[in-house]
């Protein structure tokens, strides 16, 4: 058997990184076993289905490298576009009277909704429409349809129904618990239930792996496989991603969506390793590449609980893939971020190369990189004023004067092996510790007092402006105060 998954998405919204959870597991699934991935797109709700929802669907995958072998644009994979095989499934089991009309109102059900409620019963449909007498060519239901009424399943009542899922065992459904769902709205519009079994049929998937929130809906799906003369699919539900509370995550605990971590300079490779450790495990290795994904997922080593996010723990990975990154693109990576922040590169790829080559260690995001940057790409720096305070005072004045010279007459030697000594040539003259020497002039050319190492720093800022910088620091240390 070839493997073959899928991954449904519905266009409604911002893409979760809960639910793309899901769809990056059937994606290593298939990848793994040497199988085809199937992106399909759910938006029969063509109220909330938009545009803008599909292209961010669409985008995020791409970014996270979640490449699918079938999907959009193909048209076939839009459920949209199969209303003529949703209708005629739908017009064989009522022929096959394996489905029947009902003409339940909204208040009726309600009504049947509010006893069960009152007898504290499970709320479902109680099956009163299950035994009229209808044509078996009778009309699916339509906008226009002079009464209106639903299609349901008519669904067994005997014995049960078993999912042997592959990630949470055994659950065994009675069939007498599960009520006739409906199948066609009064709209003619089908329901998710009965489009995904067609469309996991018609595609010929072998493995359904989505979140454990469905799993109340695959002993219906698995009816309604039966019913068409189908072989239902293997399941493996996965469970739910919880906030550190032990809710369901969303917006409360932060950022959900994956826009929202791309535009935070985030890498996907860094969200993809983690969001595959959020329910599967190989050992206790925490860094996987793509391909070690690929190589090493299994659905066996699925866990069955919660996997709970930890915005720390990604931020960590995040860290860690900055570090190993080529220099060449992270430098082309962090490019938007500086622009997002307003500014503008002075300099050619090479010397953006160099300016990363010394931050690197520590942003934890590209959006950090760009701002620990900033120093080396403003035209002007703010200095802070508790580090001018501390470090720009009279007497630095006569051995910042004579650094300046020192490395003007380095000319074109700008290299960090001639700055030190030029460094050293000062401390010499002046009885000074590097700190001593380093720190006023750290302050001068970045504005405060955390920055890559000194030597460096002035490598890359360049003669122009360590020299422009080192004079106005010059001028506010010998006017304290002003
Ligand atoms: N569109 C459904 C969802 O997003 C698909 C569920 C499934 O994978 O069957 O929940």
């Amino acid at each position: 058997m070839t493997v073959r998954t899928r991954y449904a998405p519905s266009p409604t919204g911002a893409l979760h990184i809960g639910n793309v959870r899901s769809g990056l597991f059937a994606y290593l699934y298939a990848r793994h076993c040497g199988g085809s991935f199937v992106l399909r797109i759910d938006d029969t709700d063509q109220e909330r289905s938009t545009k803008e929802s599909l292209d961010e669907i669409l985008q995020s995958l791409a970014w996270l490298g979640i490449e699918w072998d079938d999907g959009p644009p193909d048209p076939k994979y839009f459920q949209s576009t199969r209303f003529d095989r949703y209708r005629e499934a739908a017009r064989r089991l009522l022929r096959e009277g394996k489905a029947y009309p009902c003409y339940c109102t909204a208040g009726e059900l309600d009504a049947m909704r509010k006893q069960a409620e009152r007898e504290h019963r499970k709320p479902g449909y109680d099956g009163r429409c299950r035994d009229l007498p209808f044509a078996a060519d009778i009309e699916l239901p339509g906008a226009n349809a002079d009464r209106k009424y639903t299609i349901r399943f008519r669904s067994p009542h005997e014995g049960e129904t078993v999912v042997e899922d592959l990630v949470k065992g055994r659950a065994v459904f009675d069939n007498a618990e599960l009520d006739d769902l409906i199948i066609f709205r009064s709209d003619g519009v089908p329901t998710y239930n009965f489009a995904t079994v067609l469309d996991d049929a018609d595609f010929q998937i072998t493995h359904v792996i989505r979140g454990d929130d469905h799993l109340p809906n695959t002993p219906r799906q698995m009816q309604i496989f039966l019913a068409l003369g189908l072989t239902p699919p293997a399941y493996a539900h996965l469970p739910m991603v919880m906030g550190h509370d032990g809710s369901k995550l969303s917006k409360r605990h932060g950022a959900t969506s994956v826009f929202a971590y791309r535009d935070a300079g985030y890498l996907p490779a860094a969200l993809i390793n983690y969001l595959a450790r959020l329910g599967w495990s190989h050992g206790d290795q925490e860094v996987f590449s793509p391909a070690e994904l690929i190589q090493f997922f299994d659905l066996n080593d699925c866990g069955k609980s919660a996997g709970i996010f930890n915005p720390e723990k990604l931020l960590w990975l995040n860290f860690h893939y900055m570090k190993e990154r080529p220099l060449d693109l992270l430098a082309r990576e962090v490019r938007p971020f500086i622009e997002k922040r307003g500014m503008q590169v002075p300099g050619d790829d090479a010397w953006l190369e160099r300016v990363v080559a010394t931050l690197r260690e520590r942003a934890k995001t590209l959006d950090e990189l760009a701002e620990f940057a900033g120093f080396y790409l403003r035209d002007e720096i703010q200095i802070e004023a508790k580090a001018a305070a501390k470090f720009l005072k009279p007497d630095i004045v006569e051995p910042l004067r004579v650094l300046a010279s020192e490395l003007d007459s380095l000319d074109g030697n700008f290299k960090e092996e001639a700055i030190k000594q030029a460094f050293e040539r000062v401390m010499d003259r002046y009885q000074m510790k590097l700190g001593q020497l380093a720190q006023p002039v750290r302050v001068a050319l970045t504005g405060g007092t955390v920055s890559p190492g000194i030597f460096e720093v002035i490598a890359v800022l360049g003669a122009e402006r360590s020299g422009a910088r080192l004079r106005k620091a010059i001028q506010q240390a010998s006017q304290p105060g002003s």
